[in-house]
This record gives C-alpha cells, sequence and structure tokens, in this order.
C-alpha cells in the first residue's frame, strides 16, 4: 500500500452551499484522472483562523475563501501575495507543508483571462473603460485593467466616496465620475465593465441608460446569476462584443487548482457545464 497522501482542498465561507466551487473542481479532478477531493466548508467568522490551521495536518493544500472571509485572512496568513495585498483581500490560499499559509488573490487574474478569452480582439488601450462600481470586487478588476495596460479609466460608483477612495489607491489613470453619469460614460468607452451587485438574482436592475453602448464596444458583467443582465442584453442588441461572468469564476479557479493538484487544468466548455449543473 502506497503511504502517498490523497491531496484536499476545499472552499471556505459561510453561507457555502451556493458555491459552484466544488462543481467545478471536482469535474477538474475527475476529467484530469487525478487524486484528491475539493469540499465546502461551512466557517463561522470567529472559528476560521483555528480551522484554517487545523487544515494543513488533516492532509489539505490549501482552499478558496469566499463571503465574508476574503478580508479575514489577510490577517492570518502568514505570506500574503504582492497581488493580494494590492487587492486588501484573499481568495486563494495555499498551505507549506510545515502549516504556514500563502493567501492570493486571483479575482483580477480570472476577470483578464475570462475577457480575453471572451473578446479576443479586446485591446487594452483602444480607448477609455468604464467601470461601474467599486465594492471588493471592483479592486480585483482594476487592478488587472491597470496590469493589462488599459490607460484610462472611468469609475462610477453610487456611493462616490468609496470611488475616489480607489482613485487615490490606484492613481491617475482613474477618473470618477457621478452615478448619473454612468449612461453618458458608455458613449465614450471602449470597454464597459459592471462589477456592482445590479442585475444580480435577487438584487435590483441595473438602471443606468445604455442607449450609448456602440458596436464595437467590449461590455463585461461580473454578474453570472442571470448568465445574461440586461446590460449583456441590451449590449449584444446594440452590436457589442459581450462578455459574461462565468468565465471569471472558472479562470480565477485556475491558479489555487494548479498548485494544490499540480496540472493546469482547461477553462472550456465542459468546465462551464459543470459550474452551471
Ligand atoms: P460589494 O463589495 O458589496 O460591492 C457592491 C457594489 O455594488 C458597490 O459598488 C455598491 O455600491 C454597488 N451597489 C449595490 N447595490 C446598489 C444599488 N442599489 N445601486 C447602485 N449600486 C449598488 O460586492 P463585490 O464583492 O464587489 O461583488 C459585486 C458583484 O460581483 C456581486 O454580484 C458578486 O456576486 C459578483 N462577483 C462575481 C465574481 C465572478 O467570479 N464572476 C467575483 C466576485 C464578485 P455602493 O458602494 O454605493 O454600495
Amino acid at each position: 500500500m502506497s503511504d502517498e497522501k490523497i491531496p484536499l482542498a476545499g472552499v471556505i465561507g459561510s453561507p457555502v452551499a451556493h458555491s459552484r466551487s466544488p462543481q467545478l473542481h471536482r469535474h477538474w479532478l475527475t476529467s484530469l484522472g487525478l487524486q484528491g477531493f475539493y469540499v465546502p466548508m461551512d466557517v463561522a467568522p470567529d472559528n476560521l483562523e483555528r480551522v484554517l490551521r487545523t487544515l494543513p495536518d488533516a492532509g489539505f493544500v490549501g482552499c478558496n475563501i469566499t463571503i465574508p472571509h476574503k478580508e479575514a485572512v489577510m490577517r492570518i496568513a502568514d505570506k500574503i501575495t504582492d497581488r493580494a495585498t494590492l487587492i486588501g483581500a484573499a481568495n486563494t490560499l495555499i498551505f507549506r507543508p510545515d502549516g504556514t499559509i500563502i493567501a492570493d488573490n486571483t479575482d483580477g487574474y480570472g476577470f483578464i483571462e475570462n475577457l480575453k478569452q471572451g473578446a479576443p480582439d479586446w485591446v487594452p488601450n483602444a480607448g477609455p473603460c468604464v467601470v461601474m462600481g467599486a465594492g471588493g470586487a471592483a479592486r480585483a478588476v482594476i487592478a488587472a485593467l491597470a496590469d493589462a495596460g488599459v490607460e484610462e479609466i472611468l469609475l462610477t460608483n453610487r456611493t462616490r466616496m468609496r470611488a475616489e477612495k480607489l482613485k487615490e489607491e490606484f492613481g491617475k489613470r482613474i477618473s470618477v465620475a457621478d452615478w448619473v453619469q454612468a449612461g453618458n460614460l458608455i458613449e465614450e468607452a471602449a470597454t464597459v465593465v459592471n462589477t456592482t451587485s445590479l442585475g444580480m438574482v435577487g438584487k435590483p436592475e441595473l438602471r443606468a441608460p445604455l442607449d450609448g453602448l456602440r458596436p464595437g464596444t467590449v461590455v463585461t458583467d461580473i454578474v453570472y446569476t442571470p448568465l445574461q443582465t440586461r446590460l449583456l442584453k441590451e449590449a449584444e442588441e446594440a452590436g457589442c462584443t459581450v462578455v459574461d461572468g462565468l468565465g471569471m469564476l472558472l479562470h480565477q479557479a485556475v491558479p489555487g487548482f494548479e498548485r494544490w493538484f499540480g496540472v493546469r487544468p482547461e477553462v472550456d466548455a465542459a468546465a462551464r457545464a459543470a459550474a452551471l449543473r
């Protein structure tokens, strides 16, 4: 009998039952013929540190982190990658053999890889990029856009102060506009990104006027329930190139899976179908 350990990973959140990550990782493990397990773990905030310190001893090689723990894990991890520091939150943990915890953030990577896969002709500096929303996901999106070479980001958020704060942190390439200006900004945009929760099942609809959308504009929504939001529907009707948000979820999972299980998985139709199952 081999004494080789079977690697374990999972996703920690609270609640966590809605997470699509277990179906996705299990699909990759099975289709790649790998040994390993990936499980959902519902952990209350008060128990987070204790659970994280125990998991390596139980055979875990790492885990994903979701709401509400993405910021709290930054205070627990022993080492934090530069991109997680920049974003101020982590979604992927790697446990070293000695039990130390590395915190990384792959949301921005997932966002940009999805954009490139869904809009292969996308050019970062073709013109201004409008970003709606200044919450946690917006930080990852803005960091990734800047890193990809977008020179002008027009940022608008219901709470203007939050957008101003992001401008302070990310610098001159960001201009902040009032939320009521969202429709006007779109007219000038080469790329439009919704990072708000508007349009998501159970949330209000995005009400910004969308008649400024032009053919050729690349439009993406990071909301993926439903897959086709009002923004994406109207963008498609206007002849824009549209990219839905599910791919961001799939791509952000790739670096963690590769570190934990040793093989880089594909984001393809089968992976999409698995996450939607
Ligand atoms: P968050 O930190 O709570 O930020 C929410 C954002 O939505 C803020 O900009 C907020 O504006 C705005 N908003 C909420 N209600 C609004 C309303 N009624 N009118 C105008 N603006 C409103 O959330 P988050 O973590 O950034 O997540 C945002 C969305 O992205 C969620 O739907 C989440 O599921 C999705 N997401 C998807 C992926 C993916 O992989 N595809 C990854 C991460 C997140 P204020 O600042 O004014 O409150």
